[in-house]
């Protein structure tokens, strides 16, 4: 079987390596986290795909990196264009793949995938540090593509995460080998199709498919790979890293977090019970969500009182209905993990004020892996609960006394992602902010992402900063050029 049909649109299941598809001997099963069922048999790829693809990125990139930056930039523009005319192809098949809700990925997610590759395409045009002189001499600055690129992602916004990081990679002139997550691969392929169509020469783009330790070790292992560039925990990132050591390869790592809501005394309480309700989108498989929400003790009550209300009101079900709020976790093995910390909450002293468990009559009823939005109160940092990523609707309650009480508690983590801050007073907000050990923070709002901003965590949440120049500066080998002054050449 070399296809599927997903919500009625044909998904090649095989890689896409030099600019051809190729199967393996085996196969993985795509499981639908909104009934259960098995969806497709992906191609299971490993040492020998790897190879191939590797071997036809770095063929490729001799011609796509000396190709005009004009020309280059034109054609992401056509995949951006092909991207945006199969966005609601692309949106029904990521909410049948990883269960996300299909309103939010016809209209957020999959035209972000676009402005990923139009974003650096245009950037790409305007990259340019101006020249300085150095007792005579002429500094000049340029951007070399650096070569085969490994992009490897995780299943919670499967397209949108590999394309921020494909489309810099492209547009900066490297050749790329994706390896798509195993939970929710098949985007990449339509992804790989819609590239073809745009006219990116073979092997600029190849996609194998496979398992993290089959395919993804030893595409990070390959010495004839430039970059690693990869998006998910950091107990894979562990791993990577040491291979990626001893090919001394430049690694930019995007990992978790366990970010702190912030709510000052003096918040709108509208805004702030707002912004934690949302920390429940995606079921709470977002790496930025705010998942300790830290209010100051006056105003605890009534935030309390209000974000339960309206928490409870949440509706879940199928992702594919308008009506729903809330999909499902992405699998079985996900919602036993999801279960598991809450389980351990409970036995180390916490009390469960909201949810608490799956929710078993949608998962009777429909074979997915729905689980409650679910809130702890009396939680210490003595606790898993309070210290671990749980990537699932699990969100802690806490209070704090002073401004600077609140401070320690937001910074009282291992991560570093992002901060949400919610104040009415401007002095505050500056103040505060400046504080906070974050790679990005939101003063009265949640999840505002310019692709020109620099982007990335602190601590175990990552390294590197990725977004406007900043992802060139990764993805290329910068270089300095000193000319003598003007008679010696
Ligand atoms: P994961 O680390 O298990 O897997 C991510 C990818 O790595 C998958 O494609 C997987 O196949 C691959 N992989 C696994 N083992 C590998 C190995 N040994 N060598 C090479 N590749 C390997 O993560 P996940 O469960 O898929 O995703 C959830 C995690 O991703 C969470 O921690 C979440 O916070 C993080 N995440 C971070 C960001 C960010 O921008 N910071 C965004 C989204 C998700």
């Amino acid at each position: 079987m070399t296809t599927a049909v997903v919500a009625g649109v044909e998904v090649d299941t095989r890689h896409w390596i030099g600019g051809r598809r190729v199967a393996s001997a085996d196969t993985f099963e795509d499981v639908s986290p909104l009934d259960g069922s098995v969806i497709a048999h992906v191609s299971r790829g490993g040492q020998a795909e790897v190879d191939a693809a590797v071997a036809a990125a770095k063929e490729a990139f001799a011609a796509w990196s000396r190709t005009p930056a004009a020309e280059r930039a034109a054609i992401l523009h056509r995949v951006a264009d092909g991207v945006e005319a199969r966005i609601e192809d692309l949106a029904q098949v990521e909410t049948r793949d990883n269960g996300s809700l299909l309103r939010s990925h016809r209209r957020g997610v999959m035209p972000r995938v676009a402005t990923n590759f139009r974003y650096f395409a245009d950037h790409l045009l305007e990259l340019a540090h101006p020249d300085f002189e150095t007792r005579g001499h002429r500094n000049h600055v340029s951007w070399d593509p650096a070569g085969v690129t490994a992009v490897i992602t995780p299943w919670n916004a499967p397209l949108m995460l590999a394309t921020w990081r494909i489309g810099p990679a492209l547009a900066a002139g490297n050749t790329v080998v994706a390896k798509p997550p195993e939970w929710a691969p098949l985007t990449a392929s339509l992804l790989a199709d819609i590239a073809h169509e745009a006219g990116l020469p073979a092997g600029v783009l190849n996609v194998v498919q496979g398992l993290g330790t089959e395919a993804g070790a030893p595409l990070v292992a390959h010495p004839d790979v430039r970059r690693i560039s990869f998006t998910g925990s950091v107990p894979t990132a562990q791993r990577i890293g040491e291979s990626a050591a001893r090919n001394v390869t430049p690694v930019s790592f995007e990992l978790g977090g366990k970010s702190p809501l912030l709510v000052l005394d003096d918040a709108d309480l509208d805004l702030a019970v707002h912004l934690a309700v949302e920390q429940f989108d995606n079921s709470g498989q977002v790496c930025l969500a705010a998942v300790r929400i830290l209010v100051q003790e006056g105003i605890y009550a009534e935030f309390r009182e209000r974000f339960l209300a309206r928490a409870a009101a949440i509706t879940q079900g199928d992702s594919r209905d308008e009506a729903s709020d809330m999909g499902p976790l992405v699998g079985r093995t996900h919602l036993d993990r999801v279960d598991g910390f809450v389980k351990r909450a409970v036995a180390d002293g916490a009390t469960v004020v909201l949810g608490g468990e799956p929710h078993h009559e949608l998962n009777n009823a429909t074979g997915g892996f729905y689980y409650r939005p679910t809130v702890f109160e009396g939680v210490d940092r003595s606790m898993e609960i309070t210290c671990q990523e749980v990537f699932g609707p699990v969100l802690t309650l806490q209070t704090f006394a002073t401004e600077e009480d609140g401070v320690a508690m937001a910074n009282d983590t291992e991560y570093g992602l992002a901060a949400t801050l919610v104040t009415g007073d401007r002095e505050r907000a500056e103040r505060v902010s400046a504080q906070l050990n974050a790679g990005t923070v939101w003063v009265n709002c949640f999840f505002v992402r310019d692709l020109s901003a620099p982007f990335g965590g602190n601590g175990r949440s990552g390294i590197g900063r990725e977004g406007g120049t900043w992802s060139f500066d990764f993805y290329c080998d910068v270089k300095n050029s000193v000319f003598a002054p003007k008679g010696w050449v």
